[in-house]
């Protein structure tokens, strides 16, 4: 050591907290370059608030750059900046002092001269916490400082430390402005002195930081915090470029939404919506490409919990100057500021989504097509913004090929309907040739067609729409006037105690229906439980031999129905094989009949009486 310089010990307890710096509070080694760079920023900002605000500044016409250096055989990592430097006073403060910020001190101080002059003040610096200069330590043997101040008549120091428990202060004259830190790296951390390392380090977390940041000579970052800027100043082409940077697609964004909120929380978010779905082209599972910042420096990329699960295909930035930047990742993850955030925006996205389908009716169908699976996900799995979600599905109905809004389906439901009627079916020409169709056809009711099967659990689960109940076209009630040529009530009562005592266990009971046009008989509902639902159980247990109560609705207005009561009374034994036919038929029709191989028997049994005759 030279002969001027001076040692000052740490004190003991911030040796202690010191300690804890290095050892506990970040959980990534790497991010000491993110806390380096933010610091150099920080400086540079400084700076460039005082050269507007006129002051005297030594060597004034330095290039405003962060640059690093490595050097593999020496084991050190440089940093070095043009920014406001330190005073020796400023040293001994801001690096002797542990959580002790100069920025927020220097914030505090224009936030009290804006407040005088009526300006505002420079709120892009990042630092407020004082700690992040130590994480140098979690990866240094010694860190060296050199520094000038930009005051005219101050000269250079260096400062140097172990990071144990003492540093040393020497005055280091001719050197320029700003301040050059020196990492000289343990031996278990060497590859910081690699260039693709740093240079990927650099890249994840200070891409956007809005300085030139330089490796070796060479540029590597973007600067271009679009989210940061006004919207009225970006163009198309900006928003097309970064969103394809960021969310590593080639093809333009369907949406995009810039908006920022200072309350509750201080938030910029910049968000995309892709033009397709991976998931639905058979890809796995999508991850969340929003990334989480604060003040233009990355705190978590793909942030989980940022968004709900089902929002996974959204792409972007979130920018939050109430996040702590010097958290850890995991405490990121279940902070009650990330649910706050979670909840400000999916609130605030799922309003985009509907001002969007009104502005542009055919852009939105485009969009539900491809992601509309997702927006259900989230009303079977999320109820917090169940009814925001409701708004935005999108069905054919009997009378509507485009799909519509259930708002559209309510508008122009007549006075004297209550309910909203739905009908699960494999095809829309299916749905409008189920039996369940033909009562509620019949009534001039609209029916909502819901094509895919999990459109029935969206519908259990919401329950109802603007105060009205949603009911499966099975569960309507529906009382057609009697039809000329229909058995009376009593006659069909026997009918039906017949077919029933021939067809015994295989159905619960059998009823005589009030709603059925063209069908001669239909499976009803039973037990809540309609038949797409009955389906999908099945499917999902398909050992457990038809564990569902099944309910047979007959017509008493059909020829057949008619026909099969005379038949039962001439020929027993053939009328009971038709009345397990027209069992079997029901089944077919509502996708539930489960060994067609005793039914090809009977059916061909059947014809060869008739072929006979
Ligand atoms: P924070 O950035 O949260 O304030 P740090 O521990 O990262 O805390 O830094 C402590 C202080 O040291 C800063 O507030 C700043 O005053 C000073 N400082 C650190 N790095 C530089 C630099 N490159 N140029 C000028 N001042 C710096
Ligand atoms: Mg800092």
């Amino acid at each position: 050591m030279s002969t001027t310089a001076e040692t000052h010990e740490f004190q003991a307890e911030i040796a202690q907290l010191l300690n804890i710096v290095i050892h506990s509070l970040y959980t990534d080694k790497e991010i000491f370059i993110r806390e380096l760079i933010s610091n150099a920023a920080d400086a540079t900002e400084k700076l460039k608030f005082l050269q507007t605000s006129g002051t005297a500044i030594f060597e004034p016409d330095r290039e405003l750059q962060i640059a690093l250096a490595t050097d593999e055989t020496a084991h050190t990592l440089t940093i070095t900046d043009a920014g406001i430097g330190m005073t020796r006073d400023e040293l001994i403060e801001n690096l002797g002092t542990i959580a002790h910020s100069g920025s927020k001190a220097f914030l505090e101080q224009i936030k009290a001269s804006a407040a005088k002059s009526g300006g505002t003040g420079a709120a892009e610096i990042i630092g407020q916490f004082g700690v992040g200069f130590y994480s140098a330590f979690m990866v240094a043997t010694k860190v060296t400082v050199f520094t000038r101040s930009y005051q005219p008549d101050e000269t250079g120091w260096i400062w140097t430390s172990d990071g144990v428990s003492s540093y040393e202060i020497e005055p280091g004259n001719d050197l320029p402005r700003g301040t050059k830190i020196v990492i000289h790296l343990k031996e278990e951390d060497q590859d910081y002195a690699t260039p693709r390392r740093v240079e990927s380090i650099i890249k994840r977390y200070s891409n956007f930081v809005g300085f030139p940041i330089t490796l070796n000579g060479e540029t590597v970052n973007t600067i271009n915090a679009l989210w940061t800027r006004n919207k009225s100043e970006i163009t198309d082409a900006e928003y097309e470029e970064f969103y394809k940077f960021i969310g590593h697609d080639f093809e333009a964004p369907a949406y995009r939404l810039h908006f920022s909120a200072d309350a509750p929380l201080a938030i910029r978010a910049l968000l995309f919506v892709p033009q397709h779905s991976r998931e639905k082209l058979g890809m796995p599972k999508t991850e969340s490409e929003v990334h989480l910042y604060c003040r233009k420096v990355l705190i978590q990329s793909k942030s989980k919990g940022l968004f709900p699960e089902w929002l996974r295909f959204l792409k972007g930035v979130v920018d939050s100057e109430d996040l702590p930047l010097n958290i850890s990742r995991e405490t990121m993850q279940d902070s009650a500021l990330l649910q706050k955030l979670n909840k400000v925006l999916t609130t605030r996205f799922l309003k985009f989504l509907d001002e969007q389908a009104k502005a542009d009716p055919d852009k939105y169908a485009t969009f539900f097509r491809e992601f509309g699976h997702f927006l259900k996900e989230g009303i079977v799995s999320d109820f917090t913004h169940r009814d925001a979600l409701a708004k935005l599905l999108r069905y054919e109905t009997s009378t509507s090929e485009t799909p519509v809004a259930l708002a559209d389906y309510v508008a122009r439901m007549p006075e004297d309907q209550k309910e909203i009627y739905f009908l699960s079916g494999p095809t829309r020409e299916a749905c409008l040739a189920s039996p369940y169709y033909e009562g509620l056809h019949a009534k001039g009711r609209e029916v909502v067609f819901l094509l895919d099967p999990w459109d029935e659990f969206v519908m259990e689960h919401l329950h109802e729409f603007e105060g009205k109940k949603l009911v499966p076209a099975e569960k309507a009630e529906v009382t057609l006037d009697a039809k000329e040529g229909a058995l009376d009530a009593d006659t069909a009562r026997l009918l039906a105690n017949f077919i029933k005592e021939t067809l015994g266990d295989k159905v619960d009971e059998v009823r005589v229906s009030t709603r059925l046009v063209d069908s001669p008989a239909a499976i009803a509902e039973s037990e809540g439980m309609t038949a797409s639902m009955r389906r999908i159980l099945k499917n999902l247990n398909r050992d457990e031999a038809n564990p569902f109560k099944q309910h047979l609705e007959i017509n008493p207005a059909h020829p057949m129905i008619a026909g099969l009561e005379k038949l039962r009374h001439a020929d027993a034994a053939l009328a009971a094989q038709v009345a397990a036919q027209i069992h079997d038929n029901a089944l077919i029709s509502a996708g539930l009949l489960e060994d067609p191989q005793a039914m090809l028997k009977r059916i061909n049994a059947l014809l060869e009486q008739l072929v006979t005759r």
